[in-house]
């Protein structure tokens, strides 16, 4: 079983004080099943799914990136 984090990384993060907003990425379960390539030793490439935590919501299945006007370039969390 996966749960949502309580939080993402920020400290005072309006995001995570709401509760009305569902990720729209992981539709609100933080945890996302992208499928990523992978090549075997033939240089064929096979897809496999993976499950990570939202990278939208920071796995806290809540809506951090609603569609807003300002455009803004995510400068790398590490
Ligand atoms: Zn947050
Ligand atoms: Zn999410």
């Amino acid at each position: 079983m996966t749960s949502t984090r309580e939080r993402c990384a920020l400290t005072d993060c309006e995001w995570c004080e709401r509760d009305d907003l569902r990720c729209r990425f992981c539709e609100g379960v933080g945890w996302w099943r992208p499928e990523k390539p992978r090549r075997d030793g033939c240089g064929v490439i096979d897809w496999i799914r993976v499950e990570e935590p939202c990278r939208m919501c920071a796995g806290t299945g809540k809506e951090h990136n609603p569609l807003v006007t300002a455009s803004e370039n995510g400068a790398g969390t590490g």
